[in-house]
């Protein structure tokens, strides 16, 4: 089979190195890709929202199998644009990625089925925002509706900080039209986990647990990344934990996108609270999670194709997901000054110590060529991850691996998975 992997992170990277162990596969192409991917697949100069260009592409080279891996594109209808010229593709169509794409319709859409989340109520003008904010109580959390790269969502302790927050989103647009609409929420305390689940429209089967890191400091300083870390499995979401879930969030989304006519195919992501009055979810995203993917993927023992074409078929049910009885803890190595400012270009080493490691991967997401060597290119720029018996091991093993790398302005976060030690 020939696959075109759509993206250019550390996701996808690590979602070719589980397509590169399949038997069926015989070649991957990869939009655009990056340095390190270009080590499994043939990377094609061509955008992730340029759908004509990615549709030509497939169709010229008989593309069997078409796997769109961020957010931007399954919003706006990437896989709706593969179905069409006729090229099978994993991911939700543009109206099931809106389960991602606008937290006003999936507060809703949990309030109508249900579902456990935070009081919220959603506003379309600034006015009426403001109004509700005065008999609010504090701290309070503001939301745009629409994408804005994880950074859409402002945590305010008083009143003073949510007027400047509903500026920033609905009257300034910091994050363009995704503050048309605000979603104003219930604060939650607790443990936030993050479980990715395979969706074939009507069944859902969860991965294995993962827990990500967002700030950009030790200790949960500093501003929102696009995440610093990961690990897997999370040692808080037990199996009760995951029973209630099951029953409670994942079987009722399912059964309500369906009913919305909304069918949902692909990875749904669920980002949970375990707060004192039992699980919540935050938000929902419609793919696969970075670095989440990063200490999942490593850690899944089915052949992904077979998973992906049961999600496409609606034959998830006769699929049986099998994870390794271990753990995995992913440390993001980034450019120093991300997610503000921050340098690109310099050169990486190190990086053929990972090869022939079992159970350690590099994987890349700022990274490319330039006279023949990789660079720096971005805030994000490797993912490594290793395995263990156990998260302790796990997490010594990845900072080891951590230590082959060295790039100027190399900056890490040196407490991923710490949580485990409170468990
Ligand atoms: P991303 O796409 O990067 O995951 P996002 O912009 O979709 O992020 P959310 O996941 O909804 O935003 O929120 C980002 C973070 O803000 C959460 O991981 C959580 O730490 C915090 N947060 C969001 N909603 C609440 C809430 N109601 N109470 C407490 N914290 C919250």
């Amino acid at each position: 089979m020939k696959i075109l992997v759509v993206g250019g992170g550390g996701r996808e990277h690590a979602i070719i190195t589980s397509i590169a162990k399949s038997s069926k596969v015989t070649k991957i192409y990869c939009a655009p890709g990056n340095a390190g991917i270009a080590e499994l697949a043939e990377c094609v100069d061509i955008g992730v929202m340029e759908f004509d260009k990615l549709v030509d592409f497939a169709k010229k080279e008989a593309v069997d199998l078409a796997v769109v891996a961020p957010d931007d594109p399954l919003v706006a209808g990437a896989v709706d644009a593969f179905e069409a010229a006729g090229i099978r593709a994993f991911g939700p169509r543009a109206n099931a990625a809106i389960i991602e794409g606008s937290k006003a319709f999936s507060k809703d859409l949990m309030k109508k089925y249900n579902i456990p989340t935070a009081a919220y109520e959603n506003f379309t003008d600034a006015e009426s925002a403001l109004a509700y904010l005065e008999t609010a109580s504090f701290p309070i959390v503001l939301k745009a509706d629409g994408l804005a790269l994880g950074k859409g969502v402002l945590i305010c302790k008083d009143l003073e900080e949510a007027k400047a927050g509903v500026k920033e989103i609905m009257l300034d647009k910091h994050f363009g039209n995704a503050g048309n609409t605000m979603v104003i929420e219930e604060f939650m305390t607790g443990r936030e986990v993050s479980v990715l689940a395979f969706c074939d429209g009507t069944t859902i089967k969860p991965m294995t647990s993962a827990q990500d890191h967002k700030r950009a400091q030790d200790g949960d300083q500093g501003l929102n990344t696009g995440g610093m870390g990961t690990f897997s499995p999370s040692p808080f979401y037990t199996d009760e934990i995951a029973d209630y879930c099951m029953e409670n969030i994942y079987k009722p989304t399912m059964a309500a996108m369906k009913a919305e006519k909304r069918e949902f195919k692909g990875v749904l992501f669920c980002g949970l609270m375990i707060t004192p009055q039992g699980v919540k979810v935050l938000e929902y995203n419609a793919r696969f999670g970075d670095p989440e993917a990063q200490v999942v993927l490593p850690r899944m023992k089915n052949d992904i194709i077979d998973v992906f074409e049961a999600c496409i078929d609606g034959t998830l049910d006769q699929v049986e997901l099998e994870f390794e009885d271990n753990a995995a803890v992913c440390v993001v190595l980034a450019s120093d000054g991300y997610p503000v400012s921050y340098k690109k270009g310099y050169p990486i080493s190190g990086l053929e110590t990972f090869k022939d490691k079992d159970g350690y991967y590099v994987f890349h997401a700022g990274t490319k060529f330039e006279d023949g060597k990789v660079v720096t290119n971005g805030g994000r720029v490797l993912g490594v991850t290793a395995t263990g018996k156990d998260l302790h091991e796990a997490r010594a093993n990845a900072y080891k691996a951590t230590e082959w790398i060295t790039f100027e302005n190399k900056y890490m976060r040196h407490d991923i998975g710490k949580a485990i030690d409170e468990c």
